[in-house]
């Protein structure tokens, strides 16, 4: 895709799912891709020997890679990571808010704690990350983008997660105010609102027929989607093809967001 080539990247929480998706789409055009880990390397390792190999074992890409180690739920950790990206790679052209988690509980029982860390790594994390990120590429004076992984439930509620609800449904704003505040620096910053797609968080129904059945049957394209399919979006998002597109999610979930409910007409009479 126009653009990406010999750019500098930088996927957050990129040991698996769609952040690894995201790592090997962006090696395959050509860009360099800093690959985020929260505590071990070896979490990481697959995605960088993915990265690696992501052109073929002999050959390759002929892209750099490199492993960071950060919580994004911690200034000191953020801070410290992009410098380490900038002063490897020379520079950060491209920056993808991925990493995520979320915590279950009726919402009149949750400790705080957990809605805290939901939060604090899901909509202040993906903040920290911007903020470090926009400062270099202020100090760049070529602008950057910025890609925010929300979710279908930006917009959707999801009761018995209400602290990932609050962490998507604020990473719209956050998307937004920042393409505003940003845009005649040449800063794009937009979100995908991935709906329901297989990867690790989805551990709990992806791995049971009845379940992923289930799952599937709420989705108007009868299927989940797939970290592949979130990537695509995300270089084209990141790629001179979208240069006049920012605070913009666009959402990837096969129909999900459509209000599937009324696929028949149940609230007309005849
Ligand atoms: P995943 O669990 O495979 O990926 C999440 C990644 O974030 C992991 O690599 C994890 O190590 C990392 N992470 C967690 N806490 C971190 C922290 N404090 N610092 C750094 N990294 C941290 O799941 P996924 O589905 O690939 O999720 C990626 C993103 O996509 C998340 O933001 C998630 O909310 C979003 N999303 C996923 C789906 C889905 O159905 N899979 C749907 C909508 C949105």
């Amino acid at each position: 895709m126009k653009g990406l080539k010999a750019k500098n990247v930088l996927v957050t929480g990129a040991s698996s799912g769609i952040g690894q998706a995201i790592a090997v789409r962006f090696a395959t055009e050509g860009a360099n891709v800093a690959i985020n880990y929260r505590k071990s390397p070896e979490d990481a390792k697959e995605t960088e020997e993915m990265v690696d190999n992501a052109c073929g074992q002999i050959k390759g890409c002929g892209v750099k890679s490199l492993l960071v180690q950060a919580d994004v739920s911690q200034e000191e950790d953020v801070v410290r990571m992009v410098n380490n990206v900038v002063d490897e790679f020379g520079s950060l052209d491209i920056l993808i808010n991925n990493a995520g988690i979320q915590i279950a509980g009726a919402a009149h029982e949750i400790e705080i704690a957990d809605f805290d860390r939901v939060i604090a790594v899901n909509l202040r994390g993906a903040y920290l990350c911007a903020r470090e990120a926009i400062k270099h590429f202020l100090e760049q004076g070529s602008g950057g983008v910025i890609i925010n992984i929300s979710s279908v439930h930006e917009i959707i509620p999801k009761p018995q997660y209400v602290g990932y609800s609050v962490s998507k449904g604020g990473m719209e704003n956050l998307t937004r105010s920042l393409a505003l505040e940003y845009a005649d620096k040449r800063i794009r910053v937009n979100a995908i609102g991935p709906g329901a797609t297989i990867t690790p968080i989805n551990d709990a129904w992806i791995n049971d027929a009845d379940a992923k059945a289930e799952v599937e049957s709420n989705i108007p394209m009868g299927r989940a989607g797939t970290s592949a399919e979130m990537a695509a979006s995300v270089a084209f998002l990141s790629s001179d093809e979208a240069a006049y597109i920012t605070g913009q999610t666009l959402f990837i979930d096969g129909g999900l967001t459509l209000y599937p409910a009324f696929r028949e007409p149940w609230s007309s009479g005849d």
